[in-house]
């Protein structure tokens, strides 16, 4: 993750819960909160009674400054993720449906047993969607997406991470339904070590408290997902919240071909079948983002041969790809981590795992 806190808001600010999944997706970012002249006129802007209500002046009240933080720094214009843009992924896909973005669209149908879970946890190796699902069940179930970034809430935030996680949910309330998306969440939730220092264990009891309020209250509709490549360095408290468990495995010769045809599309490519098999062999253990790193280097291949002509050709003159540039592209991209790495993980996974 790269910045602090973003948050996409595909919703409508005046509609009710669409009903049903297929209604088009609205893209347009809301514009953010001002809290400049106090609660009020945070207040008026909240217009949509049923799905928000205004931030609750609670304990020690709080901070404008904050909330107008949260509000502008956390919108990310980034155009929203579609549940298509995600290659492979079925099962996660399916768990999430269920958890996250059917009950916002079904209130009624989801009580009592059925009432979802409030935490979950998108654990498995860097780079390979845990962030894009993310996006895409914000926006599939119209939700404000909120963005955090542990590394640069506990660097930038020193001494008010607590304020700001506290604030984080209340806004998140006003704006439900929401998703509270926390990556790395080891990095600041992780098991208590004895030189831990006072204010990340407050941070950490913050969200716990905050976590409780939102989980135990039926008419809120806040989901944390956190997300981790070391679930096993993170605070059991903080896991016993995060019920559902969903392991992100870096891609299967399957998924590899999806991704790889999913990161092609459009470009001009000569790749008979036979061809993309042995590239989807060769990838092995190259995770989401490596192998689009790849394409990306392949691609480039076809433009280097171009030297100094690069500046008269046609575009549709330059050749198409082939397997050549993806083998010399495997020279330079390598799998980011040893496979090796993740038998922890999987070994986590049987353990603790949710599938
Ligand atoms: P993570 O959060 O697991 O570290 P991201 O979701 O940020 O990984 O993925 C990084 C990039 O890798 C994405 O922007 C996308 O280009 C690519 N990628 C990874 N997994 C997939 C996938 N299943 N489908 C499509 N693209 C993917």
């Amino acid at each position: 993750g790269s910045s602090e806190i973003k948050s996409t808001s595909p919703k409508s600010q005046t509609g009710a819960l669409p009903s049903t999944a297929s209604h088009p997706r609205k893209v347009a970012v809301q514009k953010s909160f001002s809290l400049s002249s106090g609660a009020p006129a945070m207040r008026s802007q909240v217009n949509n009674a049923k799905t928000t209500r205004p931030v609750q002046e609670s304990g020690g009240g709080y901070d404008s400054k904050l909330v107008e933080m949260i509000n502008s720094v956390i919108i990310d214009h980034s155009p929203a993720v579609k549940w298509e843009d995600i290659a492979g992924l079925e099962m996660a896909k399916q768990a999430l449906l269920e958890m996250v973005i059917l009950p916002t669209k079904r209130r009624d149908l989801f009580t009592g047993l059925r009432k979802p879970a409030k935490g979950l946890l998108l654990f498995g190796p860097p780079g390979t969607g845990k962030t894009l699902l993310a996006k895409a069940v914000a926006s599939e179930s119209d939700a404000t997406f909120f963005s955090v970034s542990a590394s640069s809430l506990t660097s930038k935030w020193v001494g008010e991470g607590e304020k700001l996680v506290r604030t984080l949910f209340q806004v998140a309330i006003s704006r439900q339904p929401s998703v509270i998306f926390i990556d790395e969440i080891d990095s600041i939730m992780s098991t208590r070590t004895e030189n831990e220092n006072e204010a990340s264990r407050r941070l950490k009891s913050e969200f716990l408290v905050q976590f409780d309020g939102v989980a135990s209250s039926s008419g809120d509709l806040v989901t944390v997902i956190g997300a981790t490549n070391k679930p096993q360095e993170l605070d059991d408290a903080v896991l016993r919240r995060l019920v559902k468990r969903i392991y992100i495995p870096l891609p299967d010769a399957n998924a590899r071909r999806l991704l790889l045809k999913h990161k092609l599309k459009g470009h001009a490519f000569s790749l008979p079948d036979r061809d993309l098999e042995r590239l989807v062999a060769e990838t092995d253990g190259y995770s989401g983002s490596d192998l689009q790193a790849l394409c990306g280097e392949a691609a480039m291949m076809p433009i280097r041969e171009l030297g100094s002509n690069i500046l008269t050709v046609q575009a549709n003159q330059v050749r198409g790809l082939k397997l050549g540039d993806f083998q010399k592209a495997m020279t330079v991209i390598r799998p980011s981590l040893k496979k090796s790495k993740w038998e922890e993980i999987e070994k986590w996974n049987r353990e603790f795992g949710a599938s």
